[in-house]
This record gives structure tokens, sequence and C-alpha cells, in this order.
């Protein structure tokens, strides 16, 4: 009997060992991690450069505390992240996690508006759907009703607006009009709120799990930009999943040359190597906060060297490898060999997503794009079929926070085309086996 408990009583073989894109469990198993995790291990399996840049700083220390020390690690690691941000976003701001980092975010832009005398705006207007964090604060941002439901009166209400989930509402995705038309609901809602009371706009610029890689359509997100800007509301990206290179760029929203306030980034920028966030901040943002007596937030492992020495390493092989043109590269590759199972299957109704941050979802009639059976259980079945042929891959059971099932297919950055080829291999059979046991 195990003592450790997660969300349910999900029974999984143990984890031996793992390197590359491939992982084995106890009984020799192997298994291609198409999903990186949770789109995590986005530089792969047991990097020997990163395994060597950890030795090396364990043998050193393994953790002063921020109010103690300073170290070289998060030094060198937050000059790094400074540098690959855009311009004007140069401070850095470590956390252990995603929803630590969402958090950061949140509190920043509220201090900011502090410090600027606007005592009033407290309100993070967000998406629906969208997923931010499990922690209070983050969850109160999150439109994703399963995360959120039994706490819901324990949440600050937070406002949402609709995810641009254009291929739901048949807009085009390519046209200029779709993306002002879910764009300018943020300004609807920013003056149904009242102006005076909005702090910020918090958006996953290519979507996540909630969402199912949403990219977001033409003209989306300069029109955000200018309506936060017209009113003075913060940007915040979440760029927890989206950031680190997976998309085909270092950041998800350099593919629409947008630059926000805030960023947040957490997964891939530890790599799996180690829990490690942050939060990238406008300087004068910052700088304001500070001015006004600091920053009322922190985490007992921020910045801590083992950590900050892992992530440093992580972003040197990013580069050296030239992780993120393979992501693109490699993603459109998979994309269109995803599309293709659309031609065998014609339960699957929509491909989407940018690079390596990529998506399907199946539904039961195309045309009308309606959800499979629930009792199919599909999101669920489909990953264990998958996982028997030794594929893994990640689901949810939602379709742009509606009744269905996506997954996502997220290798590792370092996937060949060989990787991309037993993916689909390994896909197509357990579409197979799933449709022959749904009768589809
Ligand atoms: N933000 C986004 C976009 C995410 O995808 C996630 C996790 O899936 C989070 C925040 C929360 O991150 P964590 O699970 O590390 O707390």
């Amino acid at each position: 009997m195990s003592h450790l408990f997660y969300q349910s009583r999900l029974a999984r073989p143990e984890l031996d060992r793992a390197e590359g894109i491939y992982m084995w469990d106890t009984s020799g198993k192997r298994y291609l991690d198409g999903s990186s995790g949770a789109m995590v291990s986005n530089i792969g399996h047991s990097n020997p450069a990163v395994l060597a840049a950890m030795r090396a700083q364990m043998e050193k220390s393994t953790f002063g505390y921020r109010l103690h020390f300073q170290t070289e690690a998060s030094e060198a690691l937050a000059a790094k992240t400074a540098e690959l941000s855009p311009p004007g976003l140069s401070k850095v701001f470590f956390v252990s996690g995603g929803s630590e980092a969402v958090e950061s975010t949140i509190k920043l832009a509220r201090q900011y508006a502090l410090a600027k005398g606007e005592a009033q705006r407290f309100k993070v207007i967000s998406r629906m759907p969208s997923y931010h964090g499990a922690t209070l604060g983050a969850l109160a941002v999150t439109g994703y009703a399963p995360m959120s439901a039994p706490f819901d009166p324990m949440l600050m209400r937070m406002p949402k607006i609709p995810a641009p989930r254009a291929y739901l509402d048949g807009l085009d995705i390519d046209d200029v009009a779709t993306g002002h038309h879910y764009a300018d609901m943020l300004e609807q809602k920013i003056r149904d709120e009242g102006p005076e009371t909005v702090l910020a706009f918090i958006v996953e610029p290519v979507g996540g799990a909630s969402t199912g890689a949403l990219v977001p359509p033409a003209g989306y997100m300069s029109r955000i930009r200018e309506i936060c800007d017209r009113y003075g509301v913060l940007l915040i990206h979440d760029e927890v999943m989206s950031g680190g290179g997976r998309t085909g760029k270092f950041w998800g929203a350099e593919h629409w040359q947008v630059v926000p306030d805030i960023i947040c980034i957490s997964k891939g920028f530890g790599g799996g190597y180690v829990p490690l966030g942050a939060m990238i901040a406008r300087e004068d943002i910052v700088e304001a906060v500070l001015d006004m007596g600091g920053f009322v937030h922190g985490h007992t492992y921020a910045g801590n060297p083992l950590a900050c020495a892992a992530g440093l390493a992580v972003l040197d092989e990013v580069e050296r490898q030239g992780m993120i043109g393979n992501a693109d590269r490699m993603g459109a590759r998979l994309k269109s060999r995803l599309e293709a199972l659309m031609q065998r299957f014609p339960f699957i109704g929509d491909v989407r997503g940018k690079g390596l941050l990529l998506a399907f979802e199946l539904v039961s009639d195309r045309d009308s794009m309606a959800p499979l059976p629930k009792d199919l259980n599909a999101h669920a079945r489909l990953v264990d079929l998958a996982y028997d042929r030794g594929l893994i891959i990640y689901s949810r059971r939602t379709r742009g926070g509606l009744e269905g099932d996506h997954f996502l297919v997220c290798p590792p950055m370092i996937v060949g085309e060989d990787g991309i080829d037993e993916i689909i291999e390994g896909l197509g059979a357990a579409l197979e086996d799933f449709a022959g046991e749904a009768g589809l």
C-alpha cells in the first residue's frame, strides 16, 4: 500500500530511468515521452550537460537563502533570462513553479497600481477557458470549472471573457476581423467592470492544457495590447507552458511581436530537472514597487543556486543544440502528420498549435463539431491505449471549455524525424484500437 496520493487512484508503473525522448519502467518497458510529461521535459531527459552543471553546483552549495546571500547561479540565470526577454522586461523574480509564477505576476501588478496611487484597481480579467494554476489566487483567474468548482466560495470573483475559439464558432482564424471580434470582448468587459477597477489582463499566448494549444486568430494579440494600453491595464503573458522555445520561438507571443508588461514562465524553464519558474517584468514597474518599500511577496526556495544552475544549463542546451529551430521544423512535420490522421479517422475534429505545442480533439461529427458521447471516456481511453503501445500523450476532458476530449502531443524539442514517425505510428494504432472498441 502506497502512502502517497495525488488527484486520483490512477495506478501507473514505476519509472526506472529516462533518456532523451524515452522513459523506461522497472519492467523494462520503453515509452516515447510524447507530451514531455506535462509539457515540461523540453530538452529531453538526462541531458549530460545539465546533469554535469547540477553536479558542479551541488559540490559548491545547494541552498543559499536569498536574504542572506546572492549567488552566481541566480545572477547568471537572471541575466540570461533578461537577455532572452523582450526589450524593457529586464527584471527577473524566481519561483519554483507555474502557479507561484502567476501569483507573483498578480501581486506585482497590484503593488504597481498602489505605487501609482491607483488603489481601486484590483480586478484581473482572464479567459474562459484558461489555466493559470492550482493555488487559490491563480485559480481565481483560471477559467476551468473542473478545477475551481469545489473552491468557488473561497475564490475572488475575477471577470472572464471567452477565449477565441474560432474553430468552434465557425470563424476564420486568418481573418483579422476574427481577432478583433474576440479582442474587443476585453474592451467591453473593462468598460462593464469600470476601467478604474481593472488591474490586468492575463493570457496564455498559445493556449495550454485548458484550451488544447489554442492559437489566437490574426490581429488578436496586437488588439489586446492596444486595449490594455488604452485603459491603463497591465498585460500579463502566462508563458508557463508556451515559453522556453516549444512553439518555435522562445516566447509564444513572439509569433505576433507583442510585448507584455509582465511575463511568467515555468515548466520547460527547469526542463524537468528542477522545480523552477520565473516572473519577468518591466524595469520601471519593479523600480516603482521597490521605491514604495518593496515587493511584499516571496517563497523560501526562490532563486536557490541548484535550481538556477540547472535552469541556466537548460537554456544553454536549448541554444547550443538549436532546439527552437528544431521545434519549429519538427512541429511542422508532426502537425502535417496529425492532419493526415484526420483523413484516416473522421472523428478527429481539429488539429492545431504552434511548433511542438500541438493538440487534436475528437468529435462525433466534424461538421457540427459535436463531442463524442461522454460514456466513451475518450480522453482517458485513448491515453491508456497509447500508453499500452509505449506512447505517452496528454489529455483533458474538455474542448475549448465545452464538453469534449482533447489531446496534447508535445514531445521534447530534441525529437527527430524518426521520433515523429514513431509517435504517428503509435498514435495511429491507438486511434485504431479506440475506433474498434468505441464502434466508430
Ligand atoms: N499556467 C499555465 C499556462 C500552465 O499550463 C500551468 C500548468 O499547467 C500553470 C500556470 C501552473 O503551473 P504549475 O502546475 O507548475 O503550478
